[in-house]
């Protein structure tokens, strides 16, 4: 076929596909699809976004994803960005059908982004917002050399996941230079959550203590002004206990990038700029990880859903068939979000449409509000709640899961009772999975060194990796810096101060 016939379908597949997901009533915004090589597109997976940043590790990812893919190992898709206008990305190359089936699914993506609780504060601009960041890199790269650039990079990537997403800052404002975030506070991303608290929207947790004397004379146009503001209005609330004796900070402070943002006291302004764009970044990403389960799942319900209503040929409908089975196709070590997300949202349609007369009488359920109890989970719930609240002791026999682990050489069935295989898979996605480490003391013997708390959930650290990263947190804040974990059912305290890491029991 000629490639401007080509086009033309898929243009008319585009608007086809678009009018039948309004149709569905899925609420999305504008649309803009891009067709690129391969290449591009796995560039844009490994970076997770068009114009961020330029480091290693995405350049690795690429690599990993790339590999894969000329191996036809596995095959990323679909590349569609939270913004407004949605942009989403089709692979060169595909055939019109496989483009349908993208085209379906990143709408219902779309839908999810846009209406989920949990991306309501997501900036809806984080494509110019990396944007600008990446220029500012950029600069500094050139003005302070990229090798420095980078190595500091490193470091606040490796701690890059202990953000906390309670306190994110609301709206479209992200932390650039001179942005006043609190300004919009009543603008677009500040309506739905409870972390709005007063003007400032700041989660209502900022309540560290601003301790460091310089802190208070760089208080010029940087990224974090508003930090040092609400550290400033604190101190003020606080100005008669101000002779007493405080723990610093007040509470275990989960936000570990901010305090070192914050308190770091030998930073320079490009350090904490780029810990501000590292965690910035963290923070928007942070809503996809904790609902890949149910967004991946809702996606895949709708391309279904979509596909159905399109007069596909014998031929296209089987090619059809293949990709949706490939999506959803199980394995016996590890969940397939797209294939479980799917299953529930389809089981609590069904049981929607067709309470029992226990659920009639009990919770005053009619027929047929399986559709609408459907958008109302995507709206309110995410992965943890959503697989608290909906997985049934049906669905885990259906779908034959199973709590294992290793024993000696060997992986062994451990639980199937379905309520404690509801609970370990609640478990396994508490804090999306990373463990859950806080600032206990950031002036730890009073000589201003770091110690971290690891809150242990039963599983330990992997302490070949705690050891190499224990170095990067002494490198941002500058002095000595202590994590207290658990190995062995017994408390250990890892230190690090320059030379090499220590551990010691408690
Ligand atoms: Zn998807």
């Amino acid at each position: 076929m000629h490639p401007m016939e080509e086009k033309k379908l898929l243009e008319e597949s585009i608007d086809q596909i678009i009018a039948i997901a309004k149709n569905f009533n899925l609420d999305f915004y504008d649309m803009y699809f891009e067709i690129c090589p391969a290449e591009i597109i796995y560039s844009f997976g490994a970076y997770g976004m068009p114009t961020r940043f330029s480091h290693w590790t995405f350049g690795k990812a690429y690599h990993k994803m790339k590999t894969q893919y000329d191996y036809n190992l596995s095959r990323i898709y679909e590349m569609v960005i939270n913004s407004d206008p949605c942009y989403a990305f089709l692979l060169e190359g595909n055939s019109l059908v496989q483009n349908k089936m993208v085209i379906a699914h990143v709408l219902g993506h779309c839908d999810f982004f846009k209406n989920n609780y949990y991306f309501k504060k997501t900036s809806r601009n984080m494509v110019e917002t990396m944007s600008t960041a990446a220029q500012r890199i950029r600069g500094y790269e050139f003005k302070y050399g990229r090798n420095k650039v980078e190595a500091f990079i490193d470091s606040v990537i490796s701690l890059q996941e202990n953000v906390d997403p309670q306190r994110y800052i609301a709206g479209d404002v992200t932390l650039t230079p001179g942005t006043k975030y609190g300004s919009s506070c009543g603008g677009h991303g500040c309506g739905g959550g409870n972390s709005c608290s007063g003007n400032k929207c700041c989660g209502g947790s900022c309540k560290d203590k601003d301790h460091d004397s310089h802190s208070k004379s760089q208080q010029n146009a940087t990224p974090y002004d508003d930090l040092w503001d609400l550290d400033k209005k604190k101190d003020e609330g606080d100005k008669d206990q101000e002779n007493s004796v405080k723990k610093f900070p007040e509470k275990p402070e989960k936000d570990l990038l901010m305090f070192m943002m914050n308190h770091a006291r030998d930073l320079e302004e490009w350090q904490r700029d780029i810990i501000s764009i590292i965690r910035n970044e963290m923070l928007y990403f942070w809503p996809q990880m904790q609902t890949k389960i149910m967004n991946e799942g809702w996606a895949s319900y709708w391309h279904m859903r979509i596909i159905r209503e399109l007069d596909l040929d014998e031929e296209e409908a089987l090619e059809f068939a293949k990709m949706h089975a490939g999506v959803i196709q199980t394995s016996k070590y590890r969940i397939n979000p797209y294939h479980l997300g799917l299953k529930i949202f389809e089981d609590i349609e069904k049981r929607w449409d067709n309470p029992t007369d226990e659920e009639k009488r009990k919770y005053r359920r009619v027929d047929g509000q399986g559709r609408q109890k459907i958008f109302e989970v995507r709206e309110t719930e995410n992965d943890i709640s959503f697989i608290r609240n909906y997985l049934t002791e049906q669905l885990v026999e259906d779908l034959d899961l199973y709590l294992y682990k290793k024993v000696g050489y060997d992986w062994k069935v451990t639980d199937k009772d379905w309520e404690k295989v509801r609970d370990g898979l609640v478990r396994s996605l508490y804090n999306c999975g990373i463990p859950y480490i806080v600032v206990e003391d950031g002036d730890f013997g009073k000589r201003g060194e770091l110690y971290l708390k690891h809150l242990h959930e039963g599983i330990d650290l992997d302490i070949y990796y705690l050891e190499r990263t224990l170095p990067h947190v002494y490198k941002i804040w500058g002095r000595g810096v202590h994590l207290e974990t658990v190995v062995d059912n017994k408390k250990v305290l890892f230190s690090f101060a320059g030379e090499k890491p220590t551990k010691k029991y408690l």
